[in-house]
């Protein structure tokens, strides 16, 4: 299929003879034939696509369908695929060399860059993934207080560190797991898991055990139970109750970082965090990631302080140089675009399901959204967990069936990108009525009933 038979009104039945060999292969050589859980499309079922080219608002798949691109790699690419400032910083660096291991000119001012975006945060320390950051700033925010316990939020999702996989969200909500096995008691005998927005359970658990809790870890907004946005007073109650009992409050601003406003989540509640933790948009879709913030804290890491904390491709050129690339491309005009495009995503999903009835709430914070369906707006994990998923697998294959690419999990949030046009915009609002009359046939498992 082309780029133009690929129309809305278009379905094909068998669009993806290349993508089905392809994980085929990719099966037997890599568990799940995928990298990263999600990926494989074990919730909704059907072909995962193999992506092999993405330019401004679409990606092309090994069958040469398009699609207009609804999860923009998780967040990074809110400039839209191949920028070419961002090309243009990844050529510019490789032809130099692709890595040195010791300190270089860019990860300055890639740290300098944040710095100026992010008001409390006074240093960054460069890494490779969010994971590592999450990672990085628990251990530190440990040394710091010389404290054990830490708090974290039932449907967040910080990576997979150990102590934090314990009910959390993205892959591990979207393949309905408690925890996962091979994290040991030990591990995750110091984590305390509470329900989001719930500043009562935090009070309280801060009442009996506020002597031992090193910090609490949030997603500034939630994004990975799908889009959750913090309750008006959330954030500032944590950052209250840190404070008050010499915990620190760690704003893991992987997914909101850079995608939300120049300054992520903190550009919108203005809630200062101790440490932050950063990924995806700062590296422009190459493996980079930081973790930041107070001077006093961060100074504790080595070799200035005693927390351990290195990597051999930490602040690897071309990352630093691509992610200072996509940061800098990100003027006004693009957070403008990107907030009018997720309004305008909004209405057309909103108005498509309304029509036929399809009982949903639409979730937003800023610019990320997600669609609920249920009858009441979704403030924890709870509730998200009890929404009709059933009805997300029809919804979603009559989406990519017509060129849309949403993520593969109603767990997950959408992400539009500054590059989404008329055009992009029409083949949503053709493909939206079939998805909405999908899933407003899709009938549920008998036990869900
Ligand atoms: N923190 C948040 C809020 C995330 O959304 C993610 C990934 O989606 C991570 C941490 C982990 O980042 P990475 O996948 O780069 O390890």
């Amino acid at each position: 299929m082309t780029a133009s038979a690929n129309s809305a009104s278009t379905r094909h039945d068998d669009p993806a003879p290349q993508s089905r060999q392809l994980f085929e292969r990719a099966q037997a050589v890599t568990p799940g034939g995928v990298n990263s859980p999600v990926r494989a499309f074990q919730s909704v079922g059907g072909t995962p696509r193999f992506m092999v080219r993405g330019e401004g608002a679409y990606l092309w798949d090994a069958d040469d369908n398009r699609y207009v691109d609804l999860v923009s790699s998780w967040g990074p690419m809110i400039n839209g695929h191949a920028h070419p400032d961002v090309v243009a910083a990844v050529r510019d660096t490789a032809v130099h060399g692709t890595s040195f291991g010791t300190p270089g000119m860019g990860e300055i001012d890639l740290a300098q860059e944040i710095i100026d975006r992010v008001e409390p945060v006074e240093q960054v320390r460069l890494v490779n993934s969010g994971t590592e950051a999450t990672m990085s700033a628990v251990r530190l925010a440990r040394a710091f207080t010389g404290k054990q316990k830490i708090v974290k939020f039932a449907g967040c999702y910080h990576g997979h560190v150990d102590a934090l996989l314990a009910s959390a969200g993205s892959g591990v909500a979207t393949l309905g797991l408690p925890t996962s096995p091979g994290v040991t008691g030990a591990q995750a005998a110091d984590t305390l898991v509470l329900p989001y927005n719930d500043l009562e359970a935090v009070r309280q658990i801060f009442a009996e055990q506020g002597d031992e809790i090193a910090c609490v870890i949030t997603e500034a907004a939630a994004g990975n139970m799908g889009t959750v946005a913090p309750v008006p007073g959330f954030n500032a109650g944590l950052k209250e109750l840190t404070s008050a009992n010499g915990a620190l409050l760690i704003m893991d601003e992987v997914m909101t970082g850079f995608r939300v406003s120049a300054a992520g989540w903190f550009g919108i509640d203005g809630v200062a965090g101790d440490l932050y933790t950063f990924g995806k948009v700062m590296s422009g879709g190459l493996p980079a990631a930081a973790f930041g913030g107070r001077a006093d804290v961060m100074s504790r890491l080595a070799p200035t302080g005693p927390v351990y904390q290195a990597g051999t491709l930490a602040g690897n050129p071309i990352a630093v140089a691509s992610g200072l690339a996509n940061l800098r491309a990100a003027d006004a005009s693009v957070y403008a675009a990107l907030d009018r495009n997720a309004d305008r995503l909004r209405e057309l999903i909103g108005s498509a399901l309304s029509a036929e009835g399809v009982v949903h709430q639409i979730a937003s914070a800023g610019n990320m959204l997600s669609i609920f369906f249920s009858e009441t707006p979704v403030h924890d994990y709870e509730q998200a967990q009890a929404q009709q998923t059933w009805r997300f697998p029809a919804f979603f294959h009559e989406l990519l069936a017509r060129g849309i690419y949403p993520p593969p999990s109603a767990f997950e949030t959408w992400f539009v990108n500054a590059a989404m046009d008329d055009a992009a915009f029409e083949q949503i609002a053709d493909a939206l009525p079939h998805a909405a009359r999908a899933a407003a046939a899709a009938t549920a498992p008998e036990a869900s009933k």
